[in-house]
Order: structure tokens, then sequence, then C-alpha cells
């Protein structure tokens, strides 16, 4: 039995610069994180083995270039067993397709898995479609949002998904992926003892040729969408003030309203 976290290397701010020629994110002087939400999900794993009696392996599984290893190793050092890294050339330039196609084709090599925790967005890319992406990959049943796991066994897992207005209990069978709020827990810090085993832990890495997967269908190749344009919007205007009593005022926005062809 294993639990397999995905989890991604974001820049340390919400305020990074964007390369007007390619459209992509400027990376250089910026520190890396695992993006925050992916920690929550690192915990949890990290709970559920404590729950399980130590039954299920954990394993950390990142998509990105080699120094992603960073983050690999900081989840080792929170008490994770084993990480993988995804990292080749051709996996560059993927979209949210590209990659929940790549990290599904390393979930089915790892095997033998339960579970599959994800964060419920990426703080950089924002999109929130990689988990719902690999689970539809895999076949396999999805619920977002949770902010609670209440009971788990070899088949089923039951969990409360956060809502507007209160929460659902979720019933799933197993294996099944879960992406996690914030409400879930409180990410430990790691051990010194911890530190120095991740510092010499093995990372496994695997490329493109050890997953036998399409190679249309991953990196630039397979990615049907891209990014055309990126912008921040304009600052919102002051807009228009109208003074005075109820009845004249309604008046005179219905006025303006008019003149404007707003309505
Ligand atoms: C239209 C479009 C075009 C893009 N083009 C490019 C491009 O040309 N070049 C480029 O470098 N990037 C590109 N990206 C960004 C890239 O697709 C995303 O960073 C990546 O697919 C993850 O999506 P996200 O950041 O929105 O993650 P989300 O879907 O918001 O992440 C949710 C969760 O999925 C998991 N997750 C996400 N990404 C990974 C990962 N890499 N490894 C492991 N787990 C992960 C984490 O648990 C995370 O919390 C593009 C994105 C879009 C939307």
């Amino acid at each position: 039995m294993k639990i397999i976290v995905l989890i991604k290397q974001v820049p340390d701010t919400t305020n990074v610069s964007i390369n007007p020629d390619t459209n992509t994110l400027m990376r250089e002087g910026v520190e890396s994180i695992i993006n925050p939400f992916d920690m929550y999900a690192i915990e949890e794993a990290l709970r559920l083995k404590e729950r399980l009696n130590g039954e299920p392996e954990t394993v950390v599984l990142s998509m990105g270039p080699p120094q992603v290893e960073t983050a690999l190793r900081e989840a080792l050092s929170m008490g994770i067993d084993k990480a993988v890294l995804l990292t080749d050339r051709k996996f560059a330039g993927s979209d949210t397709l590209a990659t929940s196609y790549t990290l599904a084709a390393a979930i089915k090599k790892l095997d033998d898995y339960s579970l599959v925790l994800c964060g419920k967005q990426a703080i950089d890319g924002d999109t929130a479609q990689v988990g719902p992406g690999v689970a539809t990959w895999l076949d396999l049943p999805i619920a977002t949002y949770i902010r609670k796991i209440e009971e788990i066994d070899k088949e089923k897992i039951l969990v409360e998904r956060l809502m507007d207005m209160g929460y659902d209990r979720i019933s799933l069978k197993l294996p099944a992926l879960l992406t996690v709020v914030k409400e879930l827990n409180e990410p430990r810090l790691p051990s010194l003892r911890g530190k120095l085993k991740a510092k010499k832990a093995e990372i496994i890495n695997w490329g493109f040729e050890d997953l036998g997967i399409e190679e249309d269908m991953i990196g630039l190749d397979g990615s049907p969408t891209y990014v055309v344009k990126i912008f921040s919007p304009p600052p919102k205007q002051g807009g228009e003030k109208f003074h005075g009593n109820p009845e004249d005022s309604a008046k005179k926005i219905f006025e303006y309203l008019t003149s404007t062809k707003i309505i």
C-alpha cells in the first residue's frame, strides 16, 4: 500500500515577473518553496501512515527541472519515505494536460498505490487542473477541497469536502485521489535527524525513456493550450458618486445608466 503525494516547486512569492516575449515566469533570483497546499498533503500522508501503524509507504512525486530535488529533500526531511523526480528536456513546456499525463504514467509505474494526494492548486499556475487531470488519466475517484479525513481502511476513505456553506461528507473507494486545503492540518517542521537523513537519501530520477509514454503527448508538442498574453488588469477607477436623498440619487443613477447605455 502506497500513499503518493504530488508536489510542485513554486516561486516563494505571488509577485513574480513575467517574461513579455515568452509569457513564462521569470524564476531567476526568486527563492523556491514547496507549493504551500502540497505541504498539507505531505503532512496528511505522514499522519495517515501513523494512523495505519506505519504500514503505507509514503512517496513524493514531482515533475520539474533538476533543482526540484531541493523540494523533494524537504519532504523527505519531514518523514516521507521515498522521492521520485520526473525530469527530462522532453517534459519542458508541458501544459496541465501533458503534466497530468506524465505524472499519471509515473504513478502507474509506482504501482500498488491506495491514495494520491495533491494540493488544491499551485500558487503560480493556479489552474487547479492537475489533480483532476491525473485522476482522469488513471480513472480514479476524486474528491477536491478536502479539509478532513475522517476514516480510512484498505477499501475506502471517508472525507469532508469544504463548501461555501458548510461541508460535504464523501465516501470513496480506494484507490482514489484527493486535493486538499489548508484547513486539513498544520504541517510539521523537519527534525534535525530528518534533515540529516534527507541530505543523504537517494532521489529516484525518471525521464521519458523510463515511463513508456507517447512522445507526442508530453512537453510542448503534447500541450494543446499555450499562454497567448499575460497582463495585470487595469486598477479599478474611482467610479461615479451620487449625493443627495435616496429618491434623487436613484433618479440620477437611472439617468446615468441609461445615458451611458449600461441599461
Ligand atoms: C495554458 C497554459 C500553458 C502553459 N504553458 C507552459 C509552458 O509553456 N511552459 C511551462 O513551463 N509551463 C507552462 N504552463 C504551466 C504548467 O502547465 C503548469 O505549471 C503545470 O501544468 C501545473 O499546473 P498548475 O501550476 O496550474 O498546477 P495546479 O493544477 O494548480 O496544481 C494542483 C496540484 O497538482 C500538483 N502538481 C501540479 N504541478 C505539478 C508538478 N509539476 N509535479 C507534481 N505535482 C504537481 C500539486 O499537488 C498541486 O498542488 C502552462 C499553463 C497553462 C495553463
